[in-house]
């Protein structure tokens, strides 16, 4: 009998991508894909092949690194998240025109919702708009399983092939078939041929046509097989209502019908949405009154149809044009649907459990002990008149600290501050601008805009936070920690203080985040020198993440309370989830289920109400 193992769904797909034969994958990670590349090293070391498995500074990278190596007759792959593929997007919209030789995976993992992200974005959408084949799986063993037969259609027609799951299938746990690999190790082979590998627009216009002529054989093929993956699941009777579904709403939809008892109601599965196999959803249209079309997150389905006349959907507000199709909102619109009401719960247990357990909603904080947090309390301090545009990644919730007042996506903290100090610079005025970055968002985009100042004169301080992690998407290693992914590799640590000084910034200081007095005065000094010499200044903060569990001095604090006023001045502008107020003494007082004594906070209460423990004490 073959082994079986519970497998998250993204190590379901790492698993799909080794047994592929996979030889060379990379990635940057952000959730909900950032297991995938991991466990591709996990399985490559346990199948015993030579894989690269590497992690990239940023989606356009890993997207560049892997299709060269498809251009070299590898099996390769790149992973990422759906606001990852933005930034891959030029490299992806060029590639495929190309003729490749090896097969080439694209893995993007969307986040409807959303839970982690700053879109809601659909990167079917982005399939079609490239024009390359995409697979939807509904469940963790199903994208396994699309893997491999997306290498195949990636090599028959020499072109990428996107698989695209959400986060319910990244994870969610199955019981997985595990296989041993299928494609073997083949030799890289590079055969030089410019009208092949190089993008000029007298290529592209050769290409365009091949390109088009791909698209309607895939569809054609998506048409007459892929039956394992594009199937009906039809009634026992007259259907009453028929469903078209993508997917994890197919799932959903699915165990919904189940428990519900229903055999009216008759089910497209479409597991291959771009390019859209039109024929078999038109036939299943002819074949009822109405039909519902189900699918996260944009209508890229309902959007390929010709004739929506039948069709229940975003365009005429059957289903909500936003947000997650959670069961319960499903529900709700299978219900209508059927102009029925909705079916009793059958099952009341899950609601009685979280009622009892009471749990209350609780806004995202930065960690008990996050040096960030110190960080910001040192930038507000030190420059209080300031803007503050910042990133993507944990320091994100500086905004709760007031310290955070635009975001917009990778990289943009470094080229916000350019625009911010051009639009008061017209108008002849001097506006303090302290930007925050991470270091491995500097890495994946933050050079760029950095070089662009310097050479513009935009003056600002820009602050790294440097914690030695990719914290937020569960601690992977960067440039600055120089780690390597699989067994036996190792890297070479690349300097920040050395990268900042190469874009040619002349003021760059280190300090240690906790120290918020030291903070407080470089960040001063950082924004008189941007000032005084119209350009920008680097101030790094640097103390480990507290996900990395460091040693450090244990400092426990206690409130005073004959000193502590009531002003809450710490529970608003410093905001450890350690520090609690209790509202009927008016007092604060630190919560020691949550206090990890880095005793930062002593700095803090403008009374000096947070005080040391003494041994005595
Ligand atoms: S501990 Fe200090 S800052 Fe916090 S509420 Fe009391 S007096 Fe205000
Ligand atoms: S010492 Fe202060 S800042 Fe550190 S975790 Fe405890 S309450 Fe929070």
């Amino acid at each position: 009998m073959r082994k079986r193992e519970i497998l998250l769904g993204n190590e379901a797909i790492a698993r799909g991508v080794v047994e592929a034969g996979c030889e060379v994958a990379s990635a940057y990670p952000g959730t909900p894909s950032s297991e995938i590349l991991p466990a591709i090293a996990r399985f490559a070391d346990e199948l015993g092949t030579k894989t690269a498995v590497e992690w990239a500074v940023n989606e356009k990278v890993a997207f560049e690194v892997a299709a060269a190596a498809a251009f070299a007759g590898k099996r390769s792959c790149a992973v990422m998240k759906q606001v990852g593929l933005n930034v891959a997007a030029d490299a992806l919209m060029s590639v495929a025109y190309f003729e490749l030789a090896g097969g080439f995976l694209v893995v993007v993992a969307d986040d409807p919702g959303p839970h982690s992200s700053q879109t809601e974005q659909d990167s079917r959408a982005f399939a079609h708009f490239a024009k390359i084949p995409c697979f939807d799986p509904a469940t963790a063993e199903e994208a396994r399983d699309m893997v491999a037969v997306a290498y195949d259609l990636s090599e028959k027609y020499h072109m990428p092939v996107m698989l695209r799951p959400t986060g319910r299938v990244d994870h969610a746990r199955q019981d997985v078939e595990l296989r041993e690999i299928a494609a073997p190790e083949r030799p890289a082979k590079f055969t030089k041929d410019i009208r092949r590998w190089v993008c000029l627009p007298a290529h592209v216009r050769l290409n365009h046509p091949q390109l088009n002529a791909k698209n309607d054989a895939i569809r054609e093929e998506f048409e007459m097989s892929f039956d394992a993956f594009t199937y009906e699941v039809p009634t026992k009777e007259k259907a009453k209502l028929g469903i078209v579904a993508s997917g994890v709403s197919f799932a959903i939809v699915s165990d919904l019908l189940a428990a519900w008892g229903r055999t009216d109601v008759a089910l497209l599965k479409i597991g291959t949405p771009v390019p859209l196999p039109v024929r078999r959803v038109e036939s299943f249209l002819a074949r009822h009154e109405k039909v519902l079309l189900l699918e996260e997150t944009y209508p890229v389905i309902e959007e390929q149809l010709r004739d929506r006349t039948k069709v229940l959907g975003r365009w005429n507000g059957a289903v909500p044009r936003e947000g997650e199709l959670l069961p319960e909102v499903i529900a709700g619109i299978v219900a209508r649907a059927l102009g029925e009401p909705l079916p009793e719960e059958t099952d009341p247990s899950l609601k009685a459990a979280l009622e009892e357990l009471q749990v209350k909603p609780r806004p995202p904080m930065l960690c008990p002990g996050c040096p960030h947090r110190a960080s910001f309390f040192a930038i507000r301090k030190a420059v209080p008149n300031g803007i503050y545009p910042s990133d993507i990644g944990c320091y994100t919730l500086g905004v709760n600290q007031k310290t955070v007042d635009s975001a917009i996506c990778m990289g943009a903290s470094v080229t916000q501050p350019s625009g911010f100090h051009l639009a008061y610079r017209v108008d002849g005025k001097e506006q303090p601008i302290v930007a925050t970055i991470g270091d491995s968002t500097f890495f994946h985009m933050g050079i760029p805009g950095l070089v662009n100042a310097v050479y513009n004169r935009h003056a600002f301080v820009l602050a790294i936070l440097d914690n030695s992690i990719t914290a937020m998407t569960g601690g992977q290693p960067n440039p600055a920690v120089g780690e390597k992914l699989r067994k036996g590799d190792s890297g070479r640590a690349v300097d920040i203080v050395g990268v900042v000084r190469g874009c040619g910034v002349s003021f760059v200081r280190t300090v240690e985040a906790y120290d918020i007095p030291a903070g407080i005065d470089v960040v001063k000094e950082a924004w008189e020198h941007a000032r005084r010499e119209k350009e920008p200044a680097v101030v790094l903060f640097r103390h480990p993440c507290m996900l990395l569990r460091c040693e450090q001095a244990r400092i426990p604090v206690r409130v005073d309370q004959e000193k502590c006023v009531g002003c809450r001045f710490c529970i608003n502008f410093f905001n450890c989830p350690a520090l609690r107020f209790d509202e009927e003494k008016k007092k604060a007082f630190v919560d020691d289920r949550f206090c990890v004594a880095c005793g930062v906070c002593r700095e803090v209460c403008p009374h000096g109400a947070i005080v040391p423990i003494r041994e005595e004490e």
